[in-house]
């Protein structure tokens, strides 16, 4: 069996702690790798190297740092299938879907590119009497990144792209069920340019995750995962003095009104309910009709859509709409989830449980399930499900659909369809929700805007990527200066005579 490793000062260091975590390939239920837990001692060492590095990088101009981007971005391009495949084989997802979490993560970088813009201070000349004030970004120093397993290429390439380039020195600690592509970045980074200890990947559990943020060389940290431990993270890192974005699970609703087009709603769903075995923060998991007319026809649709679904390996190709769960643990909440919907009343319109795969039957699928006649008091409601799971939650008017998401306690995305303007945009404007779709069921901005939830998806202010991150990763120095009257004024040029 593999055994994993940490990546500290441009290589491949064994883990010492003699503690690992197992490395499944979801399709088998096999282990196949182990990833090291590193001690608090391993990690403090790599942060003490890391803060060594980032004082030659922060010195390289942002110009030159932004070339290591694009050299960084050629090689993902030029490693994409070898990356997907990485990000497919412990994950789980198929290599179409491991190629999208490559690819949003990329876009990142290539926002990256432009750093030198992005990082440009602003000036006000003549603020007072010979006063000229000036703002630059400097670099905090050393950051951390604290990542999920659910998109294992993508939101490293979030954390580190940013941080990177302002001229930072990031400890990235991948999630240890999916820690591979992370290692694999770190390596063509370097070969990217990037200087040796500029980029740490410590692997670990909640020991590291405390030393990160119990660390005082440690400026920053960047968190994505489930909303109890965004919170504690975020509480923890501002209660020692360090600025934390903290990004935490969700419950994404999407309205479907009378006049929307039910085909293209009920392909949305289930796209975006099922796609990646709704191991997404932006799935949609709960579908809103309005109206008992626009319920009963958009389940009528659903119901052989869902049934439909091809669940399978990444290795079956395109034969495949979504894979395995993460874990047999994650598989089995999933279905005890269900089991407790169907105890609670809600009609179970399509049944997921019990589901086998010939030749994989201890890997960790989960069919795909489709419940009607959810209530907002029923646990399948109000947990983060996490899992190829859609719930229908039938509502009387728009406003009745509006408040239910208004209510709920987290705010990630959000999605309507509809063929009213005015609907849309009154939509838009009042939903306390971070990132809204208009007939758009999947609404992660592009990457020159920036991504983030509202109310328990995210703690801190500023978003992940785009001209947010700009900010996030760099702290504003402001100089007031004067020049009293030198030379221009005062120089005599004249050969004076003596008095
Ligand atoms: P998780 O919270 O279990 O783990 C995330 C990270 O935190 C991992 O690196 C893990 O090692 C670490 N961690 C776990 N338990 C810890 C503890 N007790 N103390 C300290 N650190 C700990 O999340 P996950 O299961 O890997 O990912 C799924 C969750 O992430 C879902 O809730 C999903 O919605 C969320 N997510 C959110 C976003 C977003 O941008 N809002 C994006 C992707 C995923």
């Amino acid at each position: 069996m593999e055994e994993l490793h940490h990546w500290i000062d441009g290589q491949r260091v064994k883990g010492t702690s003699g503690r690992f975590t197992d490395v499944y390939n979801p399709a088998t239920g096999e282990v196949q790798a182990r990833t090291p837990l590193a001690t608090t001692a391993e990690l403090d060492k790599a942060i003490a190297s890391a803060a060594e590095a980032q004082k030659g990088w922060a010195a390289t101009n942002p110009q030159r740092r932004a070339r290591v981007m694009m050299r960084f971005g050629q090689l993902i391009n030029e490693h994409m299938d070898e990356l997907a495949e990485l990000v497919s084989r412990e994950h789980g997802k198929t290599i179409p879907d491991g190629r999208g979490d490559v690819q949003r993560g990329l876009e990142v970088i290539e926002v990256c590119m432009g750093a030198p813009h992005m990082l440009k201070g602003e000036y006000t000349d003549d603020g007072g009497p010979g006063i000229d004030l000036y703002s630059m970004r400097q670099p905090l120093g050393v950051v951390a990144g604290i990542v999920p397993f659910n998109f294992p290429a993508m939101i490293p390439l979030w954390k580190m792209g940013p941080a990177l380039v302002c001229g930072n020195a990031m400890i990235l600690k991948p999630s240890e069920r999916v820690p591979s592509v992370s290692l694999r970045l770190a390596e063509l980074i370097k070969e990217a340019g990037l200087p040796d200890g500029v980029l740490q990947v410590v692997n670990g559990d909640k020991e590291v995750v405390d030393g990160i943020l119990d660390n005082d060389t440690i400026q920053g940290v960047g968190f994505v995962g489930s909303t109890p431990i965004a919170q504690y993270i975020y509480g923890r890192a501002c209660s020692n003095g360090k600025r934390a974005q903290c990004f935490g699970g969700a419950k994404n609703h999407m309205i479907i009104m009378p006049d929307a087009d039910l085909d293209k709603a009920a392909d949305a769903l289930v796209g975006a309910g099922y796609g990646a075995a709704g191991e997404r923060c932006m799935a949609v998991s709960v579908a809103v009709p309005v109206g008992k007319d626009t319920a009963d026809a958009l389940v009528e649709k659903l119901i052989p859509k869902v049934e439909a679904l091809k669940v399978g390996p990444y290795t079956a190709g395109d034969d495949v709409d979504f894979g395995p769960v993460i874990t047999g643990a994650a598989r089995d909440r999933i279905n005890g989830l269900v089991e407790k919907g169907v105890e609670e009343g809600a009609t179970l319109a399509v049944d997921g449980r019990g589901f086998k795969l010939q030749g994989y039957e201890n890997g960790f699928f989960v069919g795909p399930s489709l419940f009607d006649n959810v209530t907002p008091d029923m646990e399948i409601y109000k947990e983060e499900i996490f899992g190829p799971v859609l719930s229908q939650v039938r509502a009387d008017t728009y406003d009745d659909a509006l408040n239910l998401i208004m209510d709920n306690p987290y705010g990630n995305g959000v999605a309507i369809y509809t063929a009213d303007g005015d609907t849309a945009r009154d939509f838009a404007h009042k939903v306390n929700v971070g990132m809204v779709g208009i007939n758009f069921p999947i609404p992660v901005p592009l990457s020159y805007h920036s991504f983030g939830g509202w109310k328990k998806s995210a703690f801190g202010d500023l978003n992940q990527y785009g001209p947010d991150a700009f900010k996030f990763y760099t702290r504003t120095k402001t100089v007031t200066a004067r020049w009293f009257s030198g030379i221009k004024d005062a120089a005599e040029f004249n050969f004076k005579a003596m008095d």
